[in-house]
C-alpha cells in the first residue's frame, strides 16, 4: 500500500483513489493549510459518509478524505480546496479552521449506546470490544464515568498514518489536531479511542527523520511538563507548549534529559521529559 499525492489528489499504488466529489467547498485555499484535523464520522461506512457529503440534502458539510475501517480512502474534496469539516473552531489565535486545514474523516461511530450488558451502535449493532473511556472534556451524554467507544482498527490507523505523512510532506502541515481540540465545547471526535499522541508521533516523527533534524517535538495539544529529574516525583520547571523542539542528551528508562530550544534554535534551558510525548 503506497499512497502519493499528485495534482491535489490522493493516489494509491499508481491510481487515484475513488472520488465522490462534494459540492460543499469554500474554493481554493488562500493560504497554505497548516493544520490537519482528524474526525470520526459517527456513521457506518466511509461510502455512506461520502455520499452524505454530496447529497442534495446536505449543503453544509464535507471533508477532503473519508477513510474506511479497512483503510480504504474516498476523496470528496481536492486538497487545494477548502472543505467544510471544522465548523466554528479556534486554535492558537486562528478562528475558523476550515480555511487553514485539511480534514480527515475516519469511519467510526464514536460514542456507543449501552444496551443490556454491552455497547451497540445507534442502529443496535453490538460492538464486541469497545474502548471504555471518559472523554477528557466529559462524555457527549454529559456523564463522567467510562462509556463505550468504537475502536479504530489497525488497518484504518495504518492507512491514515501513511496518508497523513504524505499530506505533511506535500503541504508542510505543522500541527495535527482533533476536532475536539479546536471545538472542545461542541465536539468529541476523534475521541478517546483515537491515540492522538501516538498518531502525531508516527506522522510527524517520520517526516522529521526524513529531514535529518535531530530535534524532537512536543506532541500533546495541552503541552508537556519539563521536570527537574527523570520521573513524575520531580518538580515541574516549565510547561512546554505543543511544537516546542528539544534535543535529547541522556536517557534514564523512558525519561530523556533534553535541551529546550528557543525560537532562535539555540538551547535555552535543560530538564527531563517523558519520551512518550515527543515525536
Ligand atoms: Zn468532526
Amino acid at each position: 500500500m503506497t499512497f502519493t499525492i499528485r495534482n491535489h489528489r490522493l493516489w494509491r499504488d499508481g491510481r487515484h483513489v475513488e472520488t465522490l466529489p462534494s459540492p460543499n467547498t469554500g474554493g481554493a485555499f488562500a493560504e497554505t493549510p497548516r493544520f490537519l484535523v482528524v474526525h470520526f464520522t459517527a456513521g457506518a461506512s466511509a461510502r455512506s459518509s461520502a455520499e452524505w457529503f454530496r447529497s442534495p440534502d446536505n449543503r453544509s458539510s464535507s471533508a477532503h478524505l473519508v477513510i474506511d475501517r479497512d483503510g480504504t480512502p474516498i476523496q470528496c474534496v481536492a486538497l487545494d480546496t477548502v472543505a467544510w469539516h471544522a465548523g466554528r473552531s479556534q486554535w492558537k489565535g486562528v478562528a475558523g479552521l476550515n480555511s487553514r486545514s485539511i480534514g480527515l474523516e475516519l469511519a467510526n461511530w464514536g460514542a456507543l449506546t449501552r444496551r443490556g450488558g454491552g455497547w451497540t451502535t445507534p442502529s443496535g449493532v453490538a460492538v464486541a470490544d469497545p474502548v471504555l473511556a471518559i472523554h477528557r472534556d466529559g462524555n457527549p451524554d454529559g456523564s463522567r464515568t467510562p462509556i463505550g467507544w468504537e475502536p479504530y482498527p489497525a488497518a484504518q490507523i495504518e492507512a491514515t498514518t501513511e496518508i497523513a505523512r504524505r499530506l505533511v510532506a506535500a503541504y508542510g502541515i505543522t500541527e495535527i489536531l482533533g476536532h475536539d481540540d479546536i471545538a472542545p465545547t461542541r465536539k468529541c471526535d476523534p475521541g478517546p479511542a483515537f491515540d492522538m499522541a501516538r498518531f502525531r508521533a508516527a506522522v510527524l516523527g517520520a517526516a522529521r527523520r526524513e529531514d535529518g533534524d535531530p530535534a524532537l517535538v512536543v506532541t500533546p495539544a495541552d503541552g508537556l511538563n519539563l521536570r527537574s529529574g527523570p520521573g513524575t516525583g520531580w518538580s515541574v520547571v516549565e510547561l512546554l507548549t505543543l511544537g516546542t523542539r528539544v534535543i535529547p542528551h541522556e536517557r534514564d528508562g523512558r525519561w530523556l534529559s533534553v535541551g529546550v530550544l528557543g525560537a532562535d534554535g539555540a538551547p535555552r534551558r535543560t530538564g527531563w521529559v517523558h519520551e512518550a510525548y515527543l515525536a
